[in-house]
């Protein structure tokens, strides 16, 4: 059974038709790369699994849950899902520890100190130990977004949507940080992430879903998408990464 479902999700903006009919399942421990020209609908996509974007038809399942279903317990679906952005993602006014601590002291009702020696491991794990009593605005831009996943995935997620979270950064700190999401996705992590990062996606992801103007014009493993691609609009969109 799919960890993920997506069914002919609809979502407008006014009159602009964003998604179109969306059909996406995604199994438990696949990594699926989004990719696609700015403006395909990538981000809104994740929103609306997150919950941001209410859909305008069409249904959303995870574990066998209808989260589009309007009674649905928003708090509770949010508590399933890590989500990482491309930037702002921790509080500037927080140290690196109490940004992860925060997260888990809320979600999971953890005691300080069991936070405490959770967050520490988990930044331990993430390299990052030495910088937990530093504010987010004394680390560079990829060990923020390195902690930024660490809270994201903290409070043991069903799934983690990444939103281009390379975007921002220098070229030079990219690695890093698809470095600590390859290692996630090695541990069996379930993950949906809209990326440029055209290589990694090839290198990592199970499955390649280009969105083309908010429909799925083609999906497949990278080595098919990236290697042969079917559609003459993917191989326009891939020309431009050459
Ligand atoms: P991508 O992430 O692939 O670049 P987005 O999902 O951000 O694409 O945007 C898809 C389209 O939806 C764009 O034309 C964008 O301007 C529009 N859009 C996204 N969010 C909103 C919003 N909150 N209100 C109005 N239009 C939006
Ligand atoms: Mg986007």
């Amino acid at each position: 059974m799919s960890l993920l479902r997506l069914d002919d999700v609809y979502k407008s903006f006014g009159d602009h038709d964003v998604l179109r009919g969306i059909d996406l399942e995604v199994a438990q421990g696949e990594v699926v790369a989004l990719i696609g020209a700015s403006g395909s609908g990538k981000s809104t996509l994740l929103r609306t699994i997150n919950l941001l974007e209410p859909i305008d038809d069409g249904r959303i399942v995870l574990g066998g849950v209808d989260i589009s279903d309007p009674r649905v317990d928003v708090d509770a679906v949010r508590a399933r899902i890590g989500v990482v952005f491309q930037q702002y993602n921790l509080f500037p006014h927080l140290t690196v520890q109490h940004n992860i601590t925060l997260a888990l002291r809320h979600v999971h009702r953890m005691k300080k100190s069991e936070a405490d020696a959770a967050a520490t491991a988990l930044l331990q794990r993430v390299g990052l130990a030495d910088k937990a009593a530093e504010h987010p605005d004394r680390l560079s831009g990829g060990q923020q977004q390195r902690v930024a996943i660490a809270r994201a995935v903290a409070t043991s997620p069903e799934l983690l949507l990444l939103d281009e979270v390379t975007s921002a950064l220098d070229p030079e700190l990219v690695g890093e940080v698809l470095d600590l999401v390859r290692d996630l996705a090695d541990d069996g992590m379930t993950i949906v992430m809209a990326t440029h990062e055209m290589a990694f996606a090839r290198d990592v992801a199970d499955r390649v879903v280009f969105l083309d103007a908010g429909r799925i014009l083609e999906q497949g493993p990278p080595a098919e998408v990236f290697g042969a691609p079917r559609e003459e609009r993917t191989r326009e969109f891939l020309a431009r990464f050459t």
